[in-house]
């Protein structure tokens, strides 16, 4: 039997794959078992933000593997530490909670809101506001936080005290925002819901009526952090500093990492004892985000900027292309017609790798893909588009 064949053999039938065998990567360019290249809009989905095996974040990953691969959380790192210094320089937060994915540092920030309420107000004020079409994971809790009908099937009973509003409603979150509510939870584009970006003015409403009701903000950057947008963090296009942010994606460059992160407010609501995790800020994956961090430079994250205007201006000229949203290298393409996943796996014949959200063809390269690798894979998108 070939891979492929044990794969759907013994691995759980959770996901539908597309019909390749990733075999090797070098920077935006993946080779399956039978050397045959592919040009990659996707970096995972979003995750290879330096693109496949750069060098100098293999170079860091495999020496820290080689001298100290685990330590438990009882005693002291210096790659978890230096990350944990890094991350809360460059972000503006005060302080972090090291865990292993998306799920779980939403599952970080959603604990710490509630704890943070209790201290301060007592039991039942425990609501957390969400927007309808976001998503936020796939643990119990992270599904009951995520606002699509279709995640709240097969699973009950769902997680209490979360409760839904529009996107872009300002008015429906002030009369949601009562006295029960500790937390408000939000990504500023809707990744998975189909790339859709928030209104500015909603934004700063949201942040408006948190601060005034001492309600946490809560930002969701699993996937629009770590310079996906242009910049390092979302949020500082709509120029908000939350209270609590998660971060996991594109922050360990292709290790399993997340990241809870706490502002002033509730830097100290988590004590020993309130929250834990065996494998969180491993010293192998930390040394891998370090490396990200540092790659992750103002010029770099300009450049990121610029792709995304390039990629948006010629994807506008495609056959089908009705319009482009997101922002850097987040893009969602809204097509004429067309199955998005039937197109998908069309480019993937063609020799690219895309992704898809709702009916929207999605982008996420990896951060650092170069002009040529662009052009490469936008051609082979445009001649997808023109069958
Ligand atoms: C992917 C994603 C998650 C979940 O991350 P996992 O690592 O899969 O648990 C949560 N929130 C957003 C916005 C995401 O895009």
């Amino acid at each position: 039997m070939g891979w492929k064949e044990l794969d759907q053999t013994y691995l759980a039938h959770a996901y539908g794959r597309f019909d390749m065998e990733a075999a090797s990567g070098q920077g935006a360019v993946c080779k399956d078992a039978d050397g045959r290249e592919y040009i990659d809009f996707t970096s995972g989905i979003g995750v290879n933000s330096l693109g496949w095996c750069d060098g100098d974040w293999a170079a860091a990953v495999g020496k820290q593997a080689a001298t100290l691969q685990h330590m438990c959380n009882l005693y002291y790192t210096e790659p978890m530490a230096k990350l944990g210094k890094t991350l809360c320089e460059r972000t503006g937060m005060k302080k972090v909670f090291l865990c292993n994915s998306g799920a779980e540092a939403n599952e970080g920030i959603i604990k710490t809101a509630r704890k943070y309420s209790f201290d301060h107000y007592g039991k039942g004020r425990h609501t957390i506001l969400s927007l309808n079409n976001s998503f936020h994971g796939r643990t119990i809790t992270t599904l009951s936080a995520t606002g699509q009908d279709a995640f709240h099937q097969y699973f009950d009973p769902f997680t209490e005290g979360f409760r839904f509003i529009d996107a872009n409603d300002l008015n429906g979150l002030k009369k949601a925002a009562d006295e029960t509510v500790c937390g408000i939870l939000i990504e500023l584009v809707q990744g998975e819901g189909g790339v859709v970006p928030l209104e500015p003015d909603f934004v700063d409403g949201i942040a408006r009526i948190c601060a005034e009701k001492d309600i946490l903000l809560m930002v969701d950057e699993v996937q629009t952090g770590m310079g996906r947008t242009g910049k390092l963090l979302c949020c500082e296009h709509y120029g908000i500093q939350p209270d609590l942010l998660s971060l996991a994606k594109g922050l360990g460059g292709g290790l399993p990492i997340g990241a809870a992160l706490m502002g002033g407010k509730c830097a100290d609501t988590l004590r020993p004892g309130d929250h834990g995790t065996t494998f969180g800020g491993n010293p192998v994956v930390c040394a891998g985000a370090n490396v990200v961090l540092e790659k992750l430079t103002g010029e770099l994250l300009d450049e990121v900027a610029a792709k995304g205007d390039y990629i948006t201006e010629r994807l506008l000229k495609m056959p089908g292309v009705k319009s482009v949203e997101g922002r850097g290298l987040m893009l969602g393409i809204t097509l004429d017609k067309g199955d998005s996943k039937k197109l998908a796996a069309q480019c993937l014949e063609y020799g690219l790798l895309i992704l898809t959200a709702k009916a929207k063809l999605r982008m996420l390269p990896p951060l650092t893909i170069s002009h040529a690798e662009i052009d490469r894979g936008l051609k082979l998108l445009n001649e997808v588009l023109s069958l």
